[in-house]
């Protein structure tokens, strides 16, 4: 779907994923609702795209003049460069890779940790996060074993655990990982950030911690 209304904590264009989707899609929506009526404009991005299209009844969007010159395909576009034009959020992500492995030992570290309570709540929304931990279970008469792969968070205690004690046992290192994997490392082992700039961790924090706000800082220096 192309976005027609961002919210306040939206940056997805400082990320270069949106609003107007443009890979990765079988079938692309933009939804018009306007003085000629409330329509979408659908766009095929796969064969199986094609194909289900072809099921549908529609009409070529390119032969429909809605007026003296806006087609369709304007009102579209018109839809993704008002999206664009009202982001609630920016994010500057030149050279952010190398700022951030050079910033490791930023004090502003710790004034995020002195805010984050750990709650786990960024990582939970975030659609990119995916890590995961191992759970074993036995009955009472231990004859049967079960594992389980659930949901963990980097941001607890428990996560980077090794025999001995955790890796990152500080709240610094746990919020400087998750934002140094998202924005740096991820770039290393995918070939793209791990940040998309749809503000759930900004909208879900109990603390108001802005992942755009902490990185501004540690860029100005203010840390
Ligand atoms: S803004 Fe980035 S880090 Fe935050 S939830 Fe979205 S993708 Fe994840
Ligand atoms: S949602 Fe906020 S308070 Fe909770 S772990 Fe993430 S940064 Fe910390």
């Amino acid at each position: 779907m192309t976005c027609s209304d961002p919210g306040g904590t939206c940056f997805c264009v400082s990320m270069g994923t949106g609003p107007v989707p443009d890979k990765g899609f079988d079938l692309a929506l933009t939804e018009l609702l306007d003085h000629d009526g409330h329509r979408f404009l659908v766009a095929p991005g796969s064969d199986r795209g094609e194909e289900v299209l072809d099921e549908l009844t529609t009409r070529a969007a390119a032969d429909e003049v809605l007026n003296a010159a806006r087609t369709d395909r304007d009102a579209a576009r018109e839809v993704g460069t008002a999206a664009a034009q009202r982001m609630g959020r920016s994010l500057d992500t030149n050279g952010l890779r190398d700022l951030l492995y050079a910033n490791a030992e930023n004090p502003h570290w710790d004034d995020v940790a002195s805010r984050c309570l750990a709650c786990t709540n960024c990582t939970l929304v975030c659609p990119t996060c995916f890590c995961t931990s191992v759970e074993d279970v036995s009955d009472l008469t231990g004859t049967e074993m079960q594992r389980y792969r659930i949901w963990d968070s980097c941001f607890t205690n428990d996560f980077s655990y090794l025999h001995g004690g955790s890796v990152r046992a500080s709240l610094p290192s746990r919020y400087r990982q998750w934002a140094t994997h998202k924005l740096a490392a991820w770039v290393d082992q995918f070939g793209t950030s791990g940040c998309v700039g749809c503000g759930r961790c900004i909208t879900w924090c109990p603390a108001a911690i802005d992942i755009t706000a902490e990185v501004g800082a540690i860029r100005s220096g203010e840390g």
